[in-house]
């Protein structure tokens, strides 16, 4: 592993092998099942897994599912899905869920020991209870019932004797402390519902703040590495372990998280693209998921060097999203074949050709990886190229097709526009061109030169494939919008305007015949266009669609 990249975990946990506060390493990547993996839990995932292997020590996948109301096996399988597609296998497989008799029982404690009672103020209340940053909160008047009533009715709500939200459970600590997380927090809460996992064992349910830590010392973990904006609740991770009694002590460290620029991270934002149907699907490939990702056709390679990159910080700014595509075609830059396809096709009839000859033409695969081999294409009389490729009036610096100019056609030869058909509509339908045999490519032609080369498919033997090219979902305003993924309502009304109306286009062109046998996932460099990717969902063998990846050229610079 390198060792190079800013990591200010890294430090931490060294320090503590070698003062031996501990003696090995035991991380873990906890997401809840309530939506699909996005590239920020890549961020948390190989940061997890990177540092324990680092440390030789273990990561366990834990999903934290202590809410009923939003979790799914759909997305418990998808996360699996996602972390070992990312190139990772963890060493646990844990559900929270599974501690619920355990957490129960450490609540128990707390009440025994006077931490902990049972409220009756509406939720609203607790929060009016709760104060502000400036001002203390507030007893409830609930605040010292005895031990003996808290345990009895805590044991009736666990019997399902109250309905939801009539009771909580809260720790009691301190209402003017001036950390707000240490206010009596919530620990417990009724919900009347079926749980993924448990069914309808529960109806009472943890908090995260009450469970979390809990979960993190079950398992014995010792770094428990969380972003940022949790650092105001690590005195409560701390008093929860302490008061609860529990034998093991993880430790909470906090990192930045990943933001994007031109992206929207919160499986609660991404939830409603797919909801109201901006989107076709957690998997459509404008979403940040790892499986839009996948299904885009981004590698695991180029998102696991992009996060290493970045680091380990405390930094949480926008990251430019275009350094992920750059890593991309780094990436794939040696390893995908090109090859041609027209988008927008025009066809070309090339009149000096003889009438029913197809030659195949020596083309090499991938010429930065000559190891990679050639590949034949036909050529004959009638060819198509892109439509911006020809213009009838061209401005100046233009090289490419128009009446009279002469151009290149990759792997083959130069061409001259002749005449131009047009319907009755004035629209081109046709160029008709001449080309000239002595300049074949690979011939050692020197004659003259051209400025411009095109690609082509043939006409006659080209298979038709649809092309989707993409563009950011969500456009940042001006001043660049940082997700900062709390509850933050104003925000949610303005991200939907932020949808960008342009983000897919689909287009129907040709590629060349010996791509007939491609595969869902295979990637390849379209000459002048951009690596795209076969589409796993869509694409059949009858009908291939393309998704682009990226472009070839980006003005961002690393
Ligand atoms: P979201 O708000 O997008 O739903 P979350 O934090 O609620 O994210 P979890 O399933 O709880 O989602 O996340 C699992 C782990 O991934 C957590 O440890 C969380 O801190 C981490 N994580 C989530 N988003 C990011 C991000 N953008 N950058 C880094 N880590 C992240
Ligand atoms: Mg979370
Ligand atoms: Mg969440």
């Amino acid at each position: 592993m390198e060792n190079n990249t800013s990591n200010i975990i890294r430090p931490i946990i060294q320090k503590d092998l070698e003062t031996g506060k501990r003696n090995y390493v035991i991380t873990r990547f906890p997401p809840e099942p309530n939506g699909y993996l996005h590239i920020g839990h890549a961020m948390s995932i190989i940061t997890n897994f990177d540092l324990a292997d680092e440390f030789n020590g273990k990561t366990n996948l834990r999903f934290d599912d202590t809410n009923p109301l939003k979790e799914d096996v759909e997305f418990v399988q998808s996360i699996k899905e996602d972390v070992q597609w990312l190139g990772f296998d963890w060493d646990g497989l844990f559900f929270a869920s599974d501690y619920f008799e355990e957490m129960y029982n450490r609540a128990i404690i707390l009440i025994k020991k006077g931490l902990a009672y049972v409220d009756e103020l509406s939720a609203d209340e607790i929060r009016e209870y709760r104060g502000t940053l400036t001002e203390p909160g507030k007893n409830s008047p609930y605040r010292d019932r005895t031990i003996e009533e808290n345990l009895d009715l805590f044991n009736r709500m666990r019997k399902g004797e109250f309905e939801n939200g009539q009771k909580v459970l809260r720790a009691k600590i301190d209402m003017s402390s001036s950390n707000i997380n240490m206010r009596d927090p919530v620990l417990y809460r009724i919900a009347h519902t079926t749980h993924h996992n448990t069914g309808d064992k529960w109806c009472i349910y943890p908090m995260y703040a009450f469970a979390h830590p809990i979960e993190d010392a079950i398992e014995d973990v010792t770094h428990s590495i969380c972003t940022l904006e949790f650092e105001d609740q690590r005195p409560l991770y701390n008093w929860i372990i302490e008061q609860t009694e529990m034998e093991s002590t993880p430790q909470q460290i906090e990192f930045g998280r990943l933001n994007l620029t031109n992206t929207v991270m919160s499986k609660r934002k991404l939830k409603q693209l797919v909801d109201e149907e901006f989107v076709d699907g957690w998997d459509d490939p404008r979403m940040p998921t790892i499986s839009a990702l996948r299904r885009r056709g981004f590698t695991a390679e180029a998102i696991r060097t992009f996060i290493r990159e970045l680091g380990v910080t405390r930094g949480d700014g926008a990251v430019d999203s275009r350094m992920l595509d750059h890593y991309v075609r780094e990436d794939l830059k040696l390893k995908s074949p090109r090859t041609m396809g027209v988008l927008r096709p025009l066809k070309v009839i090339i009149t000096n050709y003889p009438e029913g000859q197809v030659e195949m033409l020596d083309a090499e695969i991938n010429p930065e990886n000559p190891e990679m081999g050639i590949r034949k294409i036909p050529f004959s009389r009638e060819i198509y190229v892109e439509q911006e490729d020809f213009m009838e009036n061209p401005p100046k610096k233009y090289f490419r097709l128009f009446p009279g100019n002469e151009v290149r056609l990759k792997h083959a030869y130069f061409i001259k526009c002749e005449k131009v058909i047009k319907n009755e509509n004035g629209e081109v339908i046709e160029i008709h061109c001449t080309y000239d045999p002595e300049t074949k490519s690979g011939s050692g032609f020197t004659g003259r030169k051209v400025k411009g080369t095109l690609h082509w498919v043939d006409a006659n033997h080209a298979i038709p494939a649809e092309f989707r090219l993409y563009e950011p979902l969500i456009l940042d305003e001006e001043e660049q919008q940082v997700e900062d993924n709390e509850e933050d309502n104003e925000e949610e009304k303005t991200f939907l305007d932020r949808v960008n109306p342009n983000s897919l286009q689909i287009l129907n062109g040709y590629i060349e015949p010996n791509m007939k046998e491609v595969k869902p996932q295979d990637k390849f460099q379209f000459f002048r266009h951009g690596y795209f990717n076969v589409d796993p969902k869509h694409s059949t063998k009858e009908h291939i669609v393309f998704n682009l990846i990226v472009s070839l050229k980006s003005s961002f610079k690393l």
